[in-house]
């Protein structure tokens, strides 16, 4: 029999009849009636994180990433690292006999499948601590490979991305299991650059160092004037993690910033009279002010001003990694703290990194009120109009996630951010293309990856289910549906490919089930 069981504790494949054999069929039969009900392709030849020389993955139904319909079935042949070919296999292009099925050693049978590119997520922090306590890498590079996410721009605020270089080099030699990496260093840390001429040589010093871009955050307008001018000389894009500053969109739009990251410097930009009503009491350096009175910044942006900025950031190609997801405790706590895959997989670290306290970023929910949610609830409602408006005009609409924070775990923050993006108001059709083929392109690499495309990089995934329909099939821990009458646990991301390498998703969660369980044990035994 054809079938593929890479973890006898996972989800296992379907059974598939073998008369020969009529004894173990039976055997696989069981394991699958006790073992989650999830149907798996059957794969041949293929080992999760082993790299073949060639193979095919068959009868996708493809959604492309560039906003176009799905479409199928094709056969996709993957050669080394790269998309070789896609095979059309619909009734035309087998009447017209262009449907030459090729043949391969190793194949993953996507029938009844969709393959999208694979998830970029343009706001990720690699941590390998939270509050000090020891979490491994390896917790969420998996996490994210089982979420289907095959790249990620990394944009925390150190200026020594010795260590993240290091992963990325892993990453692209295939020797680590991680997505594609894009390195933004931190600009104003260790240490601070006080002068315009200080600017420039950490711009210099970061390019040396060899990183993809450059992340800022709360810079001075003269500082961030030197600094980008540098960036844009060295050939290095910049994110700006826009909060209450001196600077606003204005400045992104002048300067030349590649993406905006998070909001505030939108509305910033669009006020009245240049200043936030904020109370006298207001200090912007209490965590609970400044998440609470954010959640009163939108509604006083001038909608005419806000359309000019928006228009501004569309001509000057700055575009928008709005990270809804981040902010989404604001809006709903309750929600945000018992998020369902807490259960088995929030490692204790991050568990207790979450709690409120006011010394851990982002840990600011002590006394957080009705009042305060129903402010960020129609915050959200301006906020999402504001990117209908601006992608309607031709702005880049991006996906990140900018989890370890505020109860966003790895790799399901990208996926609820997709959610998020529908709610707003986007067609999934969009809402995929803002994670893949935009992600590409606010990165600079559109011609290599983002798309499922013969000649771009093999960054694929096979889902189990439509995403068209419910994004939440892309959740690595799959949702439920109706079949026959029948609840059945459904979706997940089967197969991550990420550069030519296949990835079992179903594997790597159970190796972060197990490794949370490790971890929390320890934790335990140490009380
Ligand atoms: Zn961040």
């Amino acid at each position: 029999m054809i079938g593929f069981l890479p973890n006898p504790t996972s989800r296992t494949l379907q059974p598939v009849p073998d008369p020969m054999h009529a004894a173990s069929a039976t055997l696989v039969w069981l394991i699958a009636l006790v073992s989650s009900s999830l149907a798996q392709a059957p794969a041949r030849g293929i080992t999760s994180g082993k790299r073949v020389p060639r193979f095919v993955v068959r009868n996708a139904l493809v959604v492309q990433g560039n906003g176009t319909p799905a479409a199928g079935p094709y056969d996709i042949v993957i050669e080394g690292n790269t998309i070789a070919d896609m095979v059309a296999l619909d009734p035309v292009a087998v009447k017209t006999g262009r449907a030459k099925r090729p043949s391969a050693e190793a194949e993953i049978d996507a029938a009844g499948k969709y393959v999208l590119p694979g998830l970029i997520n343009a706001h990720a922090h690699l941590q390998n601590e939270r509050g000090g306590q020891p979490q491994p890498y390896e917790y969420q590079l998996k996490l994210w490979l089982a979420s289907g996410i095959t790249t990620i721009r990394e944009v925390s605020p150190s200026s020594q991305p010795k260590p993240f270089l290091e992963l990325k080099e892993k990453s692209n030699a295939g020797t680590l299991e991680a997505p594609r990496m894009f390195i933004y260093a931190g600009f104003a840390a260790d240490p601070v650059p006080r002068t315009p001429d200080q600017a420039r040589a950490r711009v210099q010093q970061l390019k040396t160092a060899g990183v993809d871009g450059i992340k800022i955050v709360g810079l001075d307008r003269d500082i961030m004037a030197a600094m980008e001018d540098e960036a844009r000389k060295a050939g290095l894009p910049v994110a700006h993690h826009t909060g209450v500053e001196e600077t606003t969109a204005w400045d992104d739009i002048k300067l030349g910033t590649r993406s905006i990251e998070h909001w505030y410097g939108v509305p910033d930009a669009a006020l009245k009279d240049g200043v936030q009503g904020f109370p006298s009491s207001y200090n912007y350096h209490d965590e609970v002010d400044r998440f609470r009175w954010a959640g009163r910044l939108w509604r006083e942006a001038d909608p005419e001003k806000l359309h000019q900025v928006l228009k501004g950031m569309v001509e000057n190609n700055v575009a928008w990694d709005p990270t809804l997801v981040i902010y989404e405790a604001s809006r709903d706590l309750q929600r945000a703290q018992s998020q369902p895959w807490f259960k088995d997989y929030l490692h204790p670290t991050l568990e207790e990194y979450f709690r409120p306290n006011p010394a851990n970023h982002g840990s600011y929910f002590i006394g957080w009120s009705s009042t305060d949610e129903a402010y960020w609830k129609e915050n959200y409602r301006i906020w999402m109009a504001a990117l209908r408006d601006f992608e309607r005009m031709g702005g880049v609409i991006g996906v990140g996630e900018d989890a370890g924070f505020i109860y966003q775990m790895y790799g399901f923050g990208v996926i609820r951010e997709l959610e998020l993006h529908q709610e707003a108001g986007f067609h999934p059709l969009k809402v995929i293309q803002h994670a893949t083929l935009n992600n590409a392109r606010i990165l600079g690499q559109e011609n290599r990856i983002g798309r499922v495309r013969a000649g771009h990089l093999a960054d694929l995934i096979v889902v189990n289910g439509n995403p068209l329909e419910d994004l939440k099939v892309l959740y690595p821990t799959g949702t439920t549906t109706m079949r026959d009458g029948k609840e059945v646990h459904t979706g997940g991301v089967e197969w991550t490919i990420k550069d030519g390498i296949p990835y079992h998703g179903p594997t790597l969660l159970a190796q972060v089930k197990e490794m949370v369980a490790q971890a929390r044990a320890a934790v335990k035994a140490g009380q």
